[in-house]
């Protein structure tokens, strides 16, 4: 199937709020130009340095999600244009996003990133340092008013066991509804971005409103 193909089919299966962010990273140009003539106008990346150079060589109606772990000395080269940043988890990170944010004259969306996996690798918050990084920056709204929390971000355990999966998102969602009753004008929680090619629509079961899918557009990686 071509990619053009691969996209309508999952678009077909998703449920109107939810949102497909098109994985495109080591994807060439004329993959993401595809998706994007087939109406695609989100995708995601995971390094800056190639985010950054396939927005200036595209068009500039897309919406560059940076899905990958980010580096704070690296933020400058995505704050021009980035218009989400998922995976946010810790408050260092928030403070140059803002500073960066500021620079450009913009509001910067992002998600923070929650651990909801058994293994020890993947990045991320425990709930207790979530709720820390939320206070401070509710609490500071005057001075981190160049970004806004939109929601929460997480990754579910690599393995074929899908009751462990479901337990991991059903928690990432319970996270999220028990922190929506607070809101200011830098935390809005509207997102929850999990799933990806093979979990995306347990995910969705489970609450997801933004999905992360890439090989089941582009092809393996
Ligand atoms: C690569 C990546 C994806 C997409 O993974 P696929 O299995 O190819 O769909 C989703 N989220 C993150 C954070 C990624 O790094």
């Amino acid at each position: 199937m071509s990619i053009e193909q691969n996209l309508l089919a999952i678009k077909a299966t998703l449920p109107e709020q939810v949102t497909l962010v098109a994985v495109s990273k080591t994807k060439p140009i004329s993959d993401l130009m595809e998706a994007y003539e087939a109406g695609q106008r989100i995708f995601g990346e995971n390094k800056i340095q190639e985010m950054a150079e396939k927005w200036e060589a595209m068009p500039k109606d897309i919406q560059w999600h940076m899905i990958g772990h980010v580096q704070t000395n690296k933020v400058k080269f995505m704050a021009p244009f980035v218009s989400l940043i998922h995976g946010v988890d810790s408050l260092k990170l928030l403070h140059e996003i803002n500073r960066q944010a500021q620079k450009n004259n913009r509001i910067i969306d992002c998600l923070l990133q929650v651990y909801i996996a058994e293994e020890e690798s993947k990045f991320g918050l425990d709930e207790d340092e979530l709720n820390g990084v939320i206070q401070f920056i509710t609490q500071n709204s005057e001075v981190y008013k160049n970004i806004r929390i939109v929601g929460l971000m997480g990754m579910a355990t690599f393995t074929d066991n899908q009751n462990q999966i479901k337990k991991e998102f059903t928690h990432l969602k319970s996270i999220f509804d028990n922190l929506k009753s607070t809101e200011t004008d830098n935390l809005q929680l509207n997102t929850i971005s999990m799933g990806m090619s093979g979990d995306y629509k347990l995910a969705i079961d489970c609450g997801s409103t933004m999905v992360r899918i890439g090989s089941s557009i582009f092809g393996g990686r």
